[in-house]
């Protein structure tokens, strides 16, 4: 049998939180809502998502659980060095998407699109190849 080449491993910035996924991602978008910038800390956040049973999470995460469109939406976050691991949301129960950076190989980490462009900062420029969702398009990010 050939040696499965899927899947990787990724990790937060101090190492207690050690994540594994078994296959290719299902969809790399970024998100620039004022909220991903608040909690990345950045013009945006890189949401990898995979199917929530082909990811492993070791370690201990701390979790903060807010109310998004009515539906509420867990980001799940390293309690020692701070770094965001995860999103998981009660609309889409079977996905998890991963925060990009965290992840090790970046070769694999090519956005196709962003939403929420229409509160991006005013400097970003985004490259040709991804597409800008003004808001946020049913299904984007899976259902
Ligand atoms: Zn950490």
């Amino acid at each position: 049998m050939p040696e499965l080449t899927n899947g990787g491993t990724g990790s937060c910035l101090c190492g207690a939180v050690r994540s594994r996924y078994k296959v290719e991602s299902t969809a790399i978008g970024l998100c620039q809502r004022e909220r991903c910038q608040r909690q990345s800390g950045s013009a945006f956040l890189i949401g990898v998502v995979f199917p929530k049973k082909a990811v492993t999470i070791e370690g201990r995460l701390a979790c903060y659980e807010a109310t998004a469109s009515g539906q509420k939406l867990q980001r799940h976050f390293c309690p020692i060095c701070g770094s965001a691991a995860s999103i998981t949301l009660a609309r889409y129960p079977e996905i998890c998407s991963m925060m990009g950076g965290t992840l090790d190989d970046r070769t694999r980490i090519q956005p196709t699109f962003s939403i929420w462009c229409s509160s991006g900062q005013p400097w970003l420029k985004l490259p040709d190849s991804i597409v800008c969702y003004s808001e946020y398009p049913e299904g984007t990010f899976g259902t």
